[in-house]
């Protein structure tokens, strides 16, 4: 299971790219953060950040979305496997 504190970036940018929403498991369109649905409980200033880049805040805000939708566990695409950060800003 993958929390909060232990998504890697590598794990957001597969979430992003994949169609299953990292908050409560529906489909989701690709390179959303999350499913409609989510999407419409962020707040306005959460929602908006996830505009942002990864390097650029997008980790902090995926971080702060999952927060506030409450969050336990990060759904994930399948065959994403915890792995190092390849990637670092
Ligand atoms: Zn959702």
């Amino acid at each position: 299971m993958t929390t909060i504190q232990d998504v890697t970036v590598s794990q957001m940018l597969a979430s992003l790219a994949g169609t299953v929403c990292p908050a409560c498991a529906c489909r989701k369109k690709p390179r959303m953060s999350v499913c409609g649905d989510c999407w419409r409980l962020l707040p306005t200033r959460v929602a908006e950040r996830l505009y942002l880049r990864v390097g650029h805040g997008y980790e902090l805000a995926f971080r702060d979305a999952m927060y506030a939708l409450i969050v336990k566990e990060i759904y994930l695409p399948e065959g994403t496997d915890a792995r190092p950060d390849a990637i670092q800003s």
